[in-house]
């Protein structure tokens, strides 16, 4: 009898573990297929220290044949899913188009940046998603500093020092925190700029304060922090128009800067919306099996599914690794169940705490609801990330050494320029152009 043949749709977190459960689970007895457009896992919740100089890029790509040597990677975008013939159709990386048919089908995309109607953000702003919007980032933020220490028009200098984050979730709080830092330090290698005011950074959010969602002490936390590092935090304001001049702002204010960084969330991969099925928040709608209703041989999870919370009737699951990653090993136990092995069992988890690293010493943590601010928290973050992350945890942790020992590299490679990067892309993981 043929082995039944599991095709995932995406690597990241949701994806990734179910592909390590099923094989773990199938010992052989399926053909596990990975599609993603690149051979690696990302840790996204890392990103900012790339962004940042604190990690090399690598650090957080864990090498899916490296780690899953019993899965076949198929390189690649899924664009189409033909759900009566049971056929993935995609592009490889060098465009050629592909089909794979499957036994079983998981559909986890994971996300994309979420676009507002704001006049110019599209144009200006550059989101906060993949390696290459964080590579673009550090190229970016180094490149103003270092072009603003020979600008002769005072009002040049002061506009290339200044970087606006839009969205205080722990996407832009822990890009503020970290970006202000790094500012910092390369301003203070620059001749013009080391005995003049450090560089500006603003955190924006129509929300009433930093964190929204997340615990009141890991808010006041963050915006401590933040403050005390001179990050202007302005919350109930948003960008009313962008510019390449800078940013008008709800409130009237215009600052001038060349730098707009958009966190204000995510939505849903726009593969998602394709299919024709239900869907909640843009995100496909699955049962608490994660079951595609009316095709028992489809599931879905992480950001890309409409999970039911069975924690809290009638909502569903938040976007976060957290989830994703439990839900890609129910995933993984359901598929086997559907082959004969094993029982299927619902998605039932309670969040097990947030945390989120402000930079430096800082952090701001809640480990099993245990409210932690500072070092004790830093070292908790570090820890978890170090537990959570599949692969590369020696290196990460041998990068965290020597930043704590040295000073950051800073240098830019250009090898991510900011057509390659644009805010709407439905493919943030991969750069639209590279010049090599
Ligand atoms: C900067 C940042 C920091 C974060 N920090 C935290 C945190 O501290 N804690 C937390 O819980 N959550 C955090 N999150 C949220 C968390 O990263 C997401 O909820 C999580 O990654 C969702 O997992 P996923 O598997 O659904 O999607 P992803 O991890 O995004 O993976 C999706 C995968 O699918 C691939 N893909 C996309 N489209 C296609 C296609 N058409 N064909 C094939 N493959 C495709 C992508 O390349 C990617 O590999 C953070 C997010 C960001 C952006």
């Amino acid at each position: 009898m043929s082995r039944p043949r599991i095709v995932i749709v995406g690597a990241g977190f949701a994806g990734y573990q179910t592909a390590r459960t099923l094989s773990r689970l199938a010992k052989g007895a399926a053909e596990i297929v990975l599609v993603n457009p690149h051979d690696y896992f990302l840790y996204v919740p890392l990103l900012p220290e790339v962004a940042t100089g604190i990690l090399e890029p690598r650090r957080i790509s864990v090498s899916i044949p490296g780690t899953l040597p019993d899965v076949r990677l198929m390189l690649g975008e899924a664009d189409h899913i033909d759900l009566d013939g049971r056929r993935v159709g995609l592009v490889d990386p060098e465009g050629n188009r592909r089909e794979i048919s499957y036994d079983r089908l998981v559909l986890s995309a994971g996300s994309v940046n979420k676009l507002l109607p704001i006049p110019g953000v599209t144009e200006h702003a550059h989101g906060f998603r993949g390696m290459p919007e964080a590579l673009y980032l550090r190229d970016h933020m180094t490149r103003q500093i270092e072009l603003a220490d020979v600008a002769d028009d005072p009002a040049e200098r002061d506009a290339r020092c200044t970087f606006v984050v839009v969205g205080a979730g722990y996407t832009g709080t822990e890009v503020a925190a970290h970006g202000k830092l790094f500012t910092d330090e390369l301003a203070g290698h620059q001749p013009s700029l080391r005995d003049r005011e450090p560089p500006r950074w603003m955190l924006l959010d129509i929300a009433p304060r930093v964190l929204p969602g997340l615990p009141g002490h890991m808010a006041e936390t963050a915006e401590r922090v933040l403050t005390r590092r001179g990050v202007e935090v302005a919350m109930g304001v948003s960008v009313a128009e962008a510019t390449k001049e800078g940013v008008r702002l709800t409130d009237d204010r215009f600052v001038p800067t060349h730098s707009l960084v958009w966190c204000v969330g995510v939505r849903p991969d726009p593969l998602v919306g394709d299919l024709g099925l239900p869907t909640e928040k843009g995100r496909l709608c699955v049962d608490e099996y994660l079951n595609v209703p009316g095709h028992p041989e489809v599931f879905a999870c992480g950001d890309a599914a409409a999970v039911p919370d069975l924690t809290q009737p009638g909502e569903i699951t938040p976007m976060t690794a957290q989830h994703a990653w439990r839900q890609g090993k129910t995933a993984a136990q359901n598929i086997a169940a559907s082959c004969g092995k094993g029982e299927r069992s619902p998605y039932r988890h309670r969040d097990l705490g947030f945390v989120v690293d402000l930079g430096g010493f800082q952090a701001a943590a809640n480990p099993l609801r245990v409210p932690l601010s500072g070092p004790v928290a830093k070292a908790v973050t570090r820890g978890y990330h170090l537990a959570a992350m599949p692969g590369n945890r020696v290196r990460t942790g041998a990068d965290w050494l020597l930043d704590a020992a040295l000073s950051r590299q800073a240098v830019q490679m250009g090898l991510v320029r900011s057509d390659a990067v644009p805010l709407e892309n439905s493919s943030p993981e991969l750069p639209v152009r590279t010049y090599a």
